[in-house]
């Protein structure tokens, strides 16, 4: 289970004219290396999508509400998929979690390699009124932030400065994973999307800032402010009911014909990378308890 606790820090700044949010998710990310066994690369461009996802799902009207992203450019790691809810559970994959490659000149792992330089950044949301919302944006650089950024002022019409972050210690391990959100509400002035500007590029180096100070501690100083939190957590919607009713989808002499191939038929979530396997006996009992 995850360790540590995840956490969203918002606020409205500035005398109201921005909306602040300062996120610490290095225990999400812990989980999806675990979970996932990414290479350091791969586990900071799944952190830094999970990051902006989790921020995407802090807009959603309610926890029921949902929302899926893709990273889909032409690196090495051949694409990142991130869902989340209202309710704040995220959970991600990326295709290829074992390529690697060299750090960049400037010390910092090589996320726009692994994502790659052109491709789409895609969001579908589904607020359950009806017909999901379809965004997509071009890449700009595959290194996240500002693809997402992209995305924000294409798609959405609310221009957005992010800074996202990805520490890994020498273990592996996720040392600190966030970032930083300023959001000009609309009708903002020049003079505060200057301010908002200027303010994001401090943060260049954000992950060291929530190592040091944590996610609360960066957003005061940032402005003395009242903000709210909420919890994020690593949670899928799998479960063994769902796989079963996969398994019913095969149909009764497929799913037969292919549990006494293979000795089971396993349904793989990609999510959370967890299988589920079930014997030619349960399948036999899967599809009675159907009639
Ligand atoms: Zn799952």
């Amino acid at each position: 289970m995850q360790k540590g606790t995840n956490a969203i820090y918002k606020s409205l700044i500035w005398g109201q004219t921005v909306s602040l949010a300062v996120l610490d998710t290095t225990a999400l990310v812990n989980e999806a290396i675990e979970r996932h066994r990414l290479t350091p690369v791969a586990a900071a461009a799944l952190g830094r999508t999970l990051t902006a996802t989790a921020y995407l799902c802090s807009w959603l009207k309610t926890s029921e509400a949902s929302l899926s992203v893709t990273v889909k450019g032409d690196g090495v790691g051949g694409g990142i998929y991130v869902a989340g809810d209202g309710a704040l559970n995220l959970r991600g994959f990326v295709l290829c979690p074992s390529a690697d490659l060299p750090p960049r000149a400037d010390g910092k792992l090589d996320v726009g390699a692994f994502v790659g330089h052109s491709g789409v950044l895609s969001v579908v949301r589904d607020e359950g009124e009806g017909i999901p919302f379809t965004g997509s944006c071009e890449l700009v650089s595959g290194e996240i932030a500002e693809d997402f950024s992209a995305y924000f002022l294409t798609s959405e019409q609310r221009p957005t400065a992010i800074a996202l972050g990805v520490l890994i210690g020498t273990d592996g391990r996720c040392v600190a994973s966030g970032g930083v959100f300023l959001q000009p509400l609309p009708g903002a002035g020049e003079n505060v999307l200057s301010a908002v500007e200027k303010e994001i590029a401090r943060h260049t180096r954000v992950s060291s800032e929530i190592a040091d100070m944590g996610a609360e501690k960066l957003l005061l100083s940032i402005e003395k402010c009242d903000y709210f939190r909420r919890e994020i957590f690593y949670r899928c919607h799998c479960s063994r009911e769902r796989a079963a009713s996969a398994v019913l989808s095969l149909g009764r002499a497929d799913a037969m014909r292919l549990a006494e191939e293979e000795g089971a038929v396993r349904v793989h979530c990609d999510y959370c990378n967890t299988d589920y396997s079930f014997s030619a006996a349960e399948i036999g009992r899967l599809f009675s308890e159907k009639r």
